[in-house]
C-alpha cells in the first residue's frame, strides 16, 4: 500500500460539485487532487449515439433498492470525470424563497438554515461562469430579481411551440427556459447546433459540462485528476476531531492511502453517506458527523408527470436541445393542489426535443399497442410526438434512508440499500399533475393526448447529508462542513434539507461555489 505526499485538499468525485471546489481552491493557490472513480473522459471521447452513451452510466457495486418506490438510476448518477453532469440536459431552473422555510410557514418538512438571498448571488455568479441562457427578466414574475443571464434564450422549435396554445388556454405562463447550454459562442466555447444529443454528452462543449467549466479551471491553476481512484473510507485522527486521509482503490484495484488537510466528499447523494457510513470508528460508531443520527436520512427525490401528445403536422421534435425550451413556475405554490390532497411545488417544461430512440420510453404508456399498430404509431409519432413534463416534490421524511449491508463490492466495501416511499401527498400530487397536463394537451389541438402514466418514477436523489443549524439537527452547515469534524466537507445535492421541485444542479454549483469560497476563506482555521 503506498502513501501519497500529503496535499491541502482531496476532492473525492470529479462531477458537477466536486468540480467547482476544485476551482475555487486550485486558484486560491491550494494543492489540490480530484479523485473519480471511472475514466478521465474528455470532450473528443463523447460520440452521438445511444449505444456509445452506455458507457457513461453509473459503473461500481450497485445500490439495493428497497420501499415502495425503489430509487433508479436514471437522470442521477453518472461514471467517470464529469460525473452525471457529463451527460444532464443543463435544465437550470433556481429554487424559489418559499423552499426554504418549509416548517415555518407550512409545519412541515424541513426548513434551510439559510433563506433564498443567501444563495441567489451565487446563482448569478455560476450563470456567468458556466454560461447560462435565457431570459431572466421574464422569470422575475416568479421570483426577486437578480442580474440577467449572459446569453440570450435557445432558440425554440415547433415542438416547443405546440405547447404554448395549450398552457395560455388553461392559464399556465410560459417563459424562455434557463439552461446551461450556449444560445450563442461563449467564453471560446461554440453555440449550440441544436441536435439533440445533450443525454449522451455534448460533444463540441455548448452545453457547460464539468469539462469545459469548473475542471478546465481547475486543471489550469494546478490541480490533479486522478481517474479509476474508488474512495472507500475517509480516515480520522486519533481523537476522531480531524479528517486525516482517504483510503482508495487505484486502477490496479491496489488500496492506496492520500493525505489531506481538507477532505471534500462530492461522490453524488448516495455515495458520500456510504463512504461516510463505512468511515466509523469508536469515536463515530455510527459513520461520521452522525450525532443527529441523520446520516443518510432525509432522502429525497422529484417525481414527474408527463404529458404525450402527437399532432398530425410534422413537429420535428427532434430539433432543439434535451432540455426545456419553456419553463413555468405557475404551479409552483405549496398547495396549489390543496384541492386534491396534494402537498408540494410543482415545475413545467416543455419543448425538449425526443429522439427517435427515446419514443421506446413512451411503451410503458402505450401497452396496448402491438405489432404493425405500433409500427404506425411509431411513424407518426417520429415527425408528430411531444411531450410536456410536470416535475414535482417530495417532503423528507427520516425513513427514507440509505444504510450500509453485509453485502460487499469488489474492494470490499459494504453495498449501500436506498429505501424510498412516496407518502400519500405525493401520490395525489403526481396525480393532480396528470389531470393539469391532460387539461393542456388536449387544449393544444394535438391529434392525441394521453397521459405517460407508469409507475411513480425518482429523479434526482438528494438529502442524506443535509445541511442545519447544529450537530443535533443536521449533518452539516450551510457551507457543506461537517458539524463535528470541521475539515470535512460534502458537496452536492445530499445537503438539501427539501428538494423543490425544479432540476437541481444550478442550486447545486451555487451552494458549491458558496461553500468553496468560504473553505477558502476559513482556510487557517479549518485545514488540519
Ligand atoms: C440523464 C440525466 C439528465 C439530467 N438532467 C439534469 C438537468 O437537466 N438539470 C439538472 O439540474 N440536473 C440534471 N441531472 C442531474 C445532475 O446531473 C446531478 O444532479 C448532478 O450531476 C449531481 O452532482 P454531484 O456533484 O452530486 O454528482 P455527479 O455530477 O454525478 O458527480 C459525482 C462523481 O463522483 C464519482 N464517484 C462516485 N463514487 C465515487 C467513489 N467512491 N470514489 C471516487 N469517485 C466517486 C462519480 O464517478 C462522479 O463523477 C441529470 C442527470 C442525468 C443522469
Ligand atoms: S443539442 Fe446543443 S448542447 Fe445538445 S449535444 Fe447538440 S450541440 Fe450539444
Amino acid at each position: 500500500m503506498a502513501t501519497h505526499e500529503k496535499v491541502d485538499v482531496v476532492i473525492v468525485g470529479a462531477g458537477a460539485s466536486g468540480s467547482v471546489y476544485a476551482a475555487v481552491l486550485a486558484k486560491a493557490g491550494k494543492k489540490v487532487v480530484v479523485m473519480d472513480n471511472g475514466p478521465d473522459w474528455q470532450t473528443s471521447d463523447l460520440i452521438s449515439s445511444d449505444i456509445w452513451g452506455r458507457r457513461i452510466k453509473p459503473a461500481g457495486g450497485p445500490f439495493l433498492l428497497e420501499g415502495k418506490n425503489p430509487f433508479g438510476y436514471v437522470y442521477q448518477a453518472g461514471w467517470g470525470v464529469g460525473g452525471a453532469a457529463l451527460h444532464y440536459f443543463a435544465n437550470f431552473p433556481r429554487l424559489l424563497p418559499n423552499d426554504f422555510k418549509m416548517r415555518s410557514e407550512h409545519g412541515r418538512g424541513l426548513d434551510w438554515p439559510i433563506s433564498y438571498s443567501d444563495v441567489a448571488p451565487y446563482y448569478d455568479q455560476v450563470a456567468q461562469d458556466v454560461g447560462v441562457s435565457g431570459d431572466a427578466k421574464a422569470e422575475e414574475i416568479w421570483r426577486p430579481s437578480g442580474k440577467p443571464y449572459p446569453m440570450p434564450p435557445m432558440q425554440t422549435f415547433r415542438n416547443g411551440e405546440a405547447w404554448r396554445k395549450g398552457c395560455e388556454a388553461a392559464g399556465i405562463r410560459l417563459v424562455p427556459a434557463a439552461v446551461g447550454v450556449n444560445s450563442i459562442e461563449y467564453k471560446g466555447r461554440p453555440a449550440c447546433i441544436y441536435d439533440g444529443w445533450c443525454h449522451v454528452g455534448c460533444p463540441i462543449g455548448a452545453l457547460s459540462n464539468p469539462l469545459v467549466t469548473y475542471l478546465a479551471e481547475a486543471r489550469q491553476a494546478g490541480a490533479e485528476v486522478r481517474p479509476f481512484a474508488t474512495v472507500t473510507r475517509v480516515l480520522t485522527s486519533a481523537d476522531g476531531a480531524k479528517a486525516t486521509a482517504v483510503e482508495y482503490y487505484d486502477a490496479n484495484k491496489q488500496k492506496q492511502v492520500q493525505e489531506a488537510s481538507v477532505v471534500v466528499l462530492a461522490a453524488w447523494s448516495a455515495q458520500n453517506p456510504r463512504i461516510m457510513l463505512n468511515s466509523a470508528t469508536d469515536k463515530h460508531p455510527n459513520g461520521l458527523a452522525n450525532t443527529s443520527g441523520f446520516l443518510g436520512k432525509y432522502l429525497t427525490a422529484h417525481f414527474a408527470s408527463g404529458t404525450s401528445a402527437l399532432f398530425d403536422e410534422d413537429l420535428q421534435p427532434y430539433m432543439g436541445t434535451i432540455a426545456a425550451q419553456y419553463f413555468s413556475y405557475d404551479l409552483y405554490d405549496k398547495n396549489a393542489h390543496k384541492d386534491k390532497g396534494a402537498f408540494g411545488s410543482t415545475f413545467i417544461v416543455a419543448g425538449a426535443a425526443q429522439r427517435y430512440s427515446a419514443l421506446g420510453g413512451v411503451a410503458n404508456s402505450r401497452l396496448n399497442l402491438f405489432g404493425a399498430e405500433l409500427a404506425a404509431f411509431m411513424k407518426r409519432a417520429a415527425r408528430g410526438y411531444t411531450r410536456l413534463n410536470a416535475f414535482a416534490e417530495e417532503m423528507p421524511v427520516i425513513d427514507n434512508r440509505i444504510e450500509l449491508t453485509s453485502d460487499k463490492d469488489e474492494f470490499g466495501m459494504p453495498l449501500g440499500k436506498i429505501t424510498h416511499s412516496f407518502n400519500d401527498e405525493a401520490v395525489a400530487l403526481f396525480n393532480a399533475n396528470f389531470d393539469k397536463g391532460v387539461e393542456i394537451a388536449k387544449a393544444t389541438g394535438a391529434n392525441e393526448v394521453w397521459p405517460n402514466k407508469g409507475p411513480m418514477p425518482t429523479i434526482h436523489l438528494m438529502g442524506g447529508t443535509i445541511m442545519g443549524k447544529t450537530a443535533g439537527d443536521s449533518v452539516t452547515n450551510s457551507f457543506g462542513q461537517a458539524h463535528e469534524i470541521g475539515n470535512l466537507w460534502i458537496a452536492g445535492p445530499g445537503i438539501f434539507p427539501t428538494s423543490g421541485a425544479p432540476n437541481p444542479t444550478y442550486t447545486i454549483l451555487a451552494l458549491s461555489l458558496r461553500g468553496a469560497q468560504q473553505l477558502a476563506k476559513d482556510w487557517g482555521s479549518v485545514a488540519g
